[in-house]
C-alpha cells in the first residue's frame, strides 16, 4: 500500500490520463467485486489462495453428457454452490457505481469484464463485454444465442435452443472452454481503438484477457493499474494505484467532477 501523500498522487495522476484521453477501456477483474461480499479466486483473500485450485473438468463434462452436466448444476452439490450463492447475495459495490458514472461522464469508453455477475449492469454501466460469459444467461453451443436463463425450462435437460436445436449451457466460460466469438472480437476491437487502459481488480494471468493491455501498451497506450497487489502488468502501468477498487474508483470521479464521487 502507499503512503497517504503517494495515494492521492497516483489518483491525482489517474484522473489526468483519463481527462486526457478519448477512448479509455477498462479491464475488469475479481477484485472490483471483492467489496460486495463476491471473494476472488487468487490474491490474499481468494479462494484457490486459501484452499487450493480446484479440479477443472466442467467444459469436458459437458462435451461428454450434457445433460448430466445441467443435472449437477441445478442440484446445488456442485463445489461452486458458495461462490453462487455470493454472487447472488450481492449488489453493486462503490467501484462499480464509480465506473458507470465515468461512462456516463464520456470519459469510459467500454468496459472488458471477466467478471461473470452482472454487477456492471446492476450498476448501470451500458458498454460492456463478459469476456467470461454471464452466470444469469444460457448461450447455444451452436449458434452462439444468448437467452435469460430464468426462461429456460429445465424440465428435460440438456435444454435446447428455440432457434437452432443446439445444447444450451450456462453462458458462464469454462476452463478449457473458447471464449465465445463475438465477446473476443468486440474485445480486440476496443483494444485496438483505445488510447487508455484502466486495468481493476485482476490477477492478469488469465489469457486472453490478460493479453489485451499487453497489447495496447506495445501501441504506446498508457495503463493504469488499480490493484492492491502487484501483478504481472504493475511493471508496464504509467500510474499504480495500490488501493481497493472501493476507494480508489470514487475518488477518481470526485477529482473529475467534485461532489460526484461520494455517492
Ligand atoms: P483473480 O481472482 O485471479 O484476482 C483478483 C485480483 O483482485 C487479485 O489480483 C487481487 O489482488 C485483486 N483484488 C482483491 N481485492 C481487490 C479490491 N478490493 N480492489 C481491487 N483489486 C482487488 O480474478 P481475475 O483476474 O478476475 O480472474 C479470475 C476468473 O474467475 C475471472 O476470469 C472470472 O471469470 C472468475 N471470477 C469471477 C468473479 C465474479 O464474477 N465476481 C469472482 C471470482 C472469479
Ligand atoms: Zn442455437
Amino acid at each position: 500500500m502507499h503512503e497517504p501523500d503517494e495515494l492521492s498522487n497516483a489518483i491525482e495522476a489517474a484522473a489526468a490520463a483519463i481527462a486526457r484521453s478519448g477512448h479509455a477501456v477498462a479491464l475488469v477483474g475479481a477484485g472490483l467485486s471483492a467489496e460486495s461480499g463476491i471473494p476472488t479466486f487468487r490474491g490474499g483473500e481468494g479462494i484457490w489462495t486459501k484452499l487450493g485450485e480446484p479440479t477443472f473438468d466442467g467444459w469436458e463434462l459437458f462435451n461428454q453428457d450434457p445433460a448430466a452436466w445441467w443435472q449437477e448444476a441445478i442440484s446445488f452439490k456442485q463445489e461452486f454452490a458458495e461462490f453462487n450463492r455470493a454472487i447472488d447475495d450481492a449488489t453493486p459495490n462503490a467501484g462499480h457505481r464509480a465506473m458507470a458514472d465515468l461512462e456516463a461522464m464520456g470519459r469510459l469508453a467500454h468496459i472488458i469484464t471477466q467478471n461473470i455477475d452482472n454487477l456492471h449492469q446492476r450498476a448501470g454501466s451500458r458498454h460492456i463485454t463478459e469476456i467470461h460469459g454471464n452466470r444469469y444467461l444460457v448461450r447455444c453451443m451452436s449458434c452462439g444465442a444468448r437467452d435469460r436463463l430464468e426462461s429456460v425450462r429445465l424440465d428435460r435437460l440438456p435444454p435446447l435452443c428455440p432457434e437452432c436445436g443446439g445444447f444450451l449451457k450456462n453462458d458462464t466460460v469454462m476452463f478449457g472452454e473458447p471464449i465465445p466469438e463475438d465477446a473476443l472480437r468486440e474485445c480486440y476491437r476496443q483494444t485496438a481503438l483505445c488510447d487508455l487502459f484502466l486495468v481493476v481488480g485482476t490477477s492478469a494471468v488469465v489469457y486472453p484477457a490478460a493479453e489485451f493491455p499487453v497489447i495496447a501498451c506495445r501501441r504506446g497506450v498508457p495503463l493504469i493499474e488499480i490493484n492492491p497487489e502487484e501483478t504481472p502488468l504493475s511493471g508496464l502501468a504509467s500510474v499504480v494505484i495500490r488501493a481497493t477498487a472501493g476507494q480508489s474508483l470514487p475518488a477518481i470521479v470526485e477529482r473529475l467532477v467534485p461532489g460526484r464521487g461520494r455517492r
